[in-house]
């Protein structure tokens, strides 16, 4: 299980988060919903190693997370993919994936098979892996951050923001990928804004508002409620 609890984050003398508590269990597929600012992206950046929190705690089967080195977080198998894809542009697409795999470099053989299954995942990047990343849709380059995080190996995937700028039949492509890497036991956090969608492929969800965690529930009952829907559906 990956578990927050009391988990707060200061910038400076501004609380950006509160007291977060959140799980996921094991297998689960968990959506963060959050306008912007609310703070989902410190959330994960604070799970990853790059913020330190300012208190609680955040442990992943039991191992506690903070304080730790951001590359000994990934070895853990807790990697994210960042907000806004933050890929080299001018670096091929395979060289972008690969530099998901650096914290495993020892073992080459591995990386390989990963790169298989990454392509497999998304085909379209085998046809441009020889292409500059800047050269690729906004679409194609969102499932080279996705992919470059697969490289990762994660057991637990922090997802920010994936829909972000995309077309709806792109999103929605995006969507079936991250359910099928759910699916084949990846447990996945999502931070997402793009509610409607994300509330359709997950297992349960939290809303964060202000720093602070506002609701908890299934997404049936999320979307079937009106505050709910009128603050992040539009309807
Ligand atoms: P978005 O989707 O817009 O990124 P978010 O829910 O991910 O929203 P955060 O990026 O975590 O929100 O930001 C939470 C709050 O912390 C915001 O008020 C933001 O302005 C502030 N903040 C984020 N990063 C920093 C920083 N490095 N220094 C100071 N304040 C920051």
């Amino acid at each position: 299980m990956l578990k927050f609890e009391n988990v707060s984050l200061k910038y400076g003398s501004f609380l950006a988060l509160e007291k977060v508590s959140l799980h996921a269990d094991k297998g689960e597929l968990v959506v963060l919903l959050g306008a912007n600012g609310a703070g989902k992206s410190s959330l994960f950046l604070t799970a990853s190693g790059i913020h330190q929190a300012a208190g609680g705690s955040i442990t992943w089967e039991g191992k506690e997370l903070v304080g730790s080195k951001p590359s000994t977080i990934v070895q853990s198998g807790v990697v994210q993919c960042p907000e806004g894809r933050k890929l080299f542009p001018q670096m091929t697409v395979q060289k972008n994936l690969e530099l998901g795999a650096y914290v495993h470099r020892r073992d080459a053989g591995p990386s390989q098979q990963i790169l298989e299954e990454v392509f497999a995942l998304f085909p379209i990047l085998r046809d441009k892996k020889d292409d500059p990343a800047g050269s690729l849709s906004g679409g194609q380059q969102q499932m080279v951050a996705i992919g470059r995080a697969m490289m990762g190996r994660p057991k637990v995937l922090l997802l920010d923001e994936p829909s972000l700028g995309l077309a709806p039949l792109v999103i929605k492509q995006m969507f079936e990928v991250i359910q099928r890497i759910n699916q084949s036991g990846t447990t996945v956090l999502l931070a997402e804004q793009n509610a409607f969608a994300a509330l359709k492929i997950a297992h349960r969800a939290y809303v964060l508002e202000n720093g602070h965690i506002v609701r908890e529930g299934k997404p049936d009952e999320l979307l079937a409620d009106d505050s709910i829907r009128k603050a992040y559906i539009g309807a």
